[in-house]
């Protein structure tokens, strides 16, 4: 007997073999989420290259901050949970200390490459040594918040929204539960339990946003704070977000997303064993509906 499986085999269609671009414009490096097809929904494709990108910006010392955006309406609807591009029974070369994921028998498959693809992921972009921007306009939605807020300071328009739904599916918020940190802890409990859009505005009243502005100045505005942040010294730019990334370790946040790492993978499981399905039977366009049916829309 064997503790290993044989991997699921499900047709991927990419739509795209360039998820990701990347461009250096005085010395910063824009990197942009390209499935603006799918409001840039993130697969395990877009996940590394996403990495390659953060590394290349990172390796390259002719760049000194870096801006992570999305081509299209919306900065990111999520993880890919529907799009013929969804990957989740692909392994990928792993860039952390984690094994690969698609030959692990039930609960294990989701837990290591989330492990790998989400959290670790996502804290290994916040330590990128230089200041990072995101650009968020339109939808921001649950993985998309992951993306948004492992940068030092976000960028919104004002027709851009965050939410996180996924209690819907049972789950107490995305896997990289920064949550009661980005927000008061009531605006939080708010956020999760009633997992309603919350405006640009409303989000930069809490700090969660540094910036709201039109829709049509947000290139210009945030390459105004890229340019500045670019200017500024190297080193000192990199141990400044450290300073701050460390007092918000001795406040626990690595330990909070953890444990709640492990209430996630608890409510994966739990769908799992009685629907069928770690995501509730719930796909993209179950979510979206249901999103639109809550918003007045
Ligand atoms: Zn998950």
């Amino acid at each position: 007997m064997t503790d290993l499986v044989e991997p699921q085999k499900v047709d991927i269609v990419y739509e795209t073999e360039e998820p990701v671009r990347y461009e250096v414009i005085d010395s910063v490096a824009w990197i942009t989420m390209n499935r603006p097809g799918f409001n840039n929904a993130q697969n395990g494709q877009m996940t590394y290259a996403l990495d390659d990108m953060f590394n290349r910006a990172v390796q390259d010392d002719g760049v000194r901050c870096i801006v992570l955006a999305g081509e299209g309406k919306h900065f990111s609807a999520g993880h890919d949970i529907g799009t013929p591009g969804r990957d989740l029974h692909k392994d990928f070369e792993n860039r952390l200390l984690i094994p690969g994921h698609v030959n692990k028998p039930a609960a294990e498959l989701l837990y290591t490459r989330e492990a790998e693809q989400y959290v670790g992921m996502c804290k290994r972009w916040r330590e990128a040594p230089k200041p990072t921007v995101a650009m968020v306009q339109g939808a921001c939605i649950a993985g998309g918040l992951m993306l948004a807020w492992v940068c030092d300071l976000i960028i919104a328009s004002e027709d851009a929204f965050f939410q996180d739904p996924v209690v819907r599916m049972g789950i107490p918020g995305v896997e990289y539960f920064a949550h009661a940190f980005e927000l008061p802890p009531r605006v939080a409990k708010e956020f999760l339990l009633l997992g309603e859009r919350m405006s640009a505005t409303r989000a930069y009243s809490f700090g969660m946003v540094n910036k709201v502005v039109p829709r049509d100045v947000l290139r210009a505005e945030t390459e105004a704070v890229a340019a500045k942040l670019a200017a500024q010294p190297r080193l000192g730019a990199w141990l400044t977000k450290q300073a701050v990334n460390h007092v918000e370790e001795l406040r626990g946040k690595s330990s909070a997303i953890t444990a709640v790492y492990h209430m996630h993978h608890f409510s994966h499981a739990q769908n799992d064993l009685t629907m069928g399905s770690s995501i509730a039977g719930l796909d993209a366009k179950a979510m979206a509906a249901a999103n639109k049916k809550q918003a007045g829309e």
